[in-house]
């Protein structure tokens, strides 16, 4: 298996630029899921690995060295895409042994039948690819991508054409292959959930740029801006102003009106911020009460739930911006009443300056 590198890679069509300098590593065996926006550059990030496009400028290396002058056929790259791309006059067996051409014939029939026990087709075999299920469609595509055991699998939202309850059971299945045959893999997806659920990393994209790298963890627990905090599952950005840095942490009173709370930020992020300066706090969902049994209390009026089974979504205004509670079960308080609500200043999460000015991303995408 390889270790995959890219640095300071860019590709522009001609006025739009797809990909803006991005950097990062993926370990050999590691799982990396790629997320972000549509028309956010991913898919041609994928394309450049792969050798289907050149990067303007930049290095993409397997295990160190320079790839960008080996074909695509030479890199030895598996993919598998949105569309299954397999070929409807052959069968699921043949489909499978096209990825296997240049060995020798005797050893297809073994390689075949291995991996079609790999991916749970066994006896689907003979199929014409127009006869499979989407799901069924979407294994056969994944083993052949497999057939030649590539040093490196990329799977290009391989499952956003299923329903629901089906991509749980791929994406689980994908994972449990992924480890099994310890191939370093890069996933690219926009839903944000999928990423979270199937990674050992994830790369947060928006704009061509990469915007973040770091476990499921933490980019859903520490966004290294906002774009992450926002698009990373669903968390509240308060606005506020510092008060005081201290050795306590950063104080920040919420705007316009409300308490003034104290964060407790690393070092490197402390040393940042100043007093009198706009912070922006992140809270997440499961993280607020609608009670007043924690420290930070504010009142709001509930403008409406969504009864979800076993969880709710309360929608509140608060001084006119919007917050959302996720609570176990049921709500108490009907829509229109007023609350109170409460959270920790542990679990309020200061958003980290920007090492960018606002606006300098390059605008396209979206
Ligand atoms: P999606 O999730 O919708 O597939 P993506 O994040 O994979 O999107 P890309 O397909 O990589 O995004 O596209 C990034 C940007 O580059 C988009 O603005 C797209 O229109 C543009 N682009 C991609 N390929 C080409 C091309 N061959 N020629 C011109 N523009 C292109």
């Amino acid at each position: 298996m390889v270790e995959v590198r890219l640095e300071g890679v860019t590709k522009r069509f001609e006025e739009v630029l797809a990909v803006d300098e991005a950097s990062f590593a993926v370990g050999e065996g590691e799982f990396l899921a790629l997320v972000g926006p549509s028309g956010c550059g991913k898919t041609t990030i994928l394309r450049l690995i792969a050798g289907f496009e050149r990067p303007d400028s930049g290095e993409i290396l397997f295990d160190g060295k320079s790839v960008l002058g080996l074909p695509p056929e030479a890199r030895r790259v598996g993919m598998v895409f949105q569309n299954y791309a397999l070929f409807p006059h052959m069968t699921v067996a043949e489909n499978i042994a096209y990825g296997l051409r240049g060995r020798r014939r005797t050893d297809h029939r073994k390689r075949v039948e291995e991996l079609l026990r790999l991916v749970g087709l066994e006896g689907l075999e003979q199929r014409s690819p127009g006869e499979l299920s989407a799901g069924q469609r979407q294994r056969a595509a994944l083993a052949r991508a497999l057939a030649p055991e590539p040093r490196l699998l990329l799977l290009d939202e391989p499952l956003s054409a299923l329903d629901a309850k089906l991509r749980e059971r791929l994406r689980l299945e994908i994972r449990r292959l992924q480890r099994e045959l310890r191939v370093t893999t890069i996933y690219v997806t926009h839903d944000q959930e999928e990423a979270l659920a199937i990674s050992d990393l994830v790369a947060v994209m928006s704009s061509g740029r990469i915007e973040q790298v770091g476990s499921p963890w933490e980019v859903y627990n520490r966004p290294g801006t906002e774009f992450v905090a926002s698009f990373i599952g669903r968390g509240n950005l308060l606005e506020g102003v510092v008060t005081e840095v201290s050795a306590r942490g950063i104080e920040v009173r919420l705007m316009p009106q409300g308490p003034e709370i104290v964060v407790s930020a690393g070092a490197g992020e402390s040393s940042c911020y100043r007093a009198g300066q706009a912070a922006k706090l992140l809270i997440r969902p499961e993280r607020i009460r609608l009670d007043g049994s924690l420290e930070n209390r504010l009142r709001a009026r509930l403008k409406g739930v969504e009864f979800l089974g076993d969880s709710s979504w309360a929608y509140l205004d608060w001084a006119g911006q919007e917050l959302r509670v996720k609570l176990a079960g049921a709500t108490g308080p009907a829509e229109g009443e007023e609350v109170e609500l409460s959270f920790a200043s542990s679990d309020c999460y200061l958003i980290p300056i920007s090492p960018r000015p606002p606006g300098s991303a390059p605008g396209h995408g979206g």
